[in-house]
């Protein structure tokens, strides 16, 4: 599974700004999702993108993003603002 994210270079150009726990009204308003389990940030405007242990996923094809193991308000989600 693809993952198109680099972490190391996100954490390091950008600050990870709170945004809410959870979709806001059925939307994710945010650029990033973060895995509880891996920690990994899942890009919610890519193509494609995954996290590691597969939790979290993006289809921007479909518009759709698929949480399989997790309560979708446990999800912390983050917009990234460029350092
Ligand atoms: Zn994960």
């Amino acid at each position: 599974m693809p993952q198109i994210t680099d972490q190391a270079i996100l954490l390091r150009d950008y600050d990870l700004e709170f945004v809410s726990k959870g979709p806001l009204d059925g939307i994710w308003c945010c650029q990033y999702l973060k895995c509880p389990k891996c920690l990994y940030y899942v890009l919610k405007g890519a193509k494609y993108d995954e996290c590691s242990c597969g939790n979290i996923s993006i289809d921007s094809d479909m518009l759709r993003v698929t949480v399989s193991e997790i309560l979708e308000s446990k999800i912390a989600t983050y917009d990234a603002i460029k350092k």
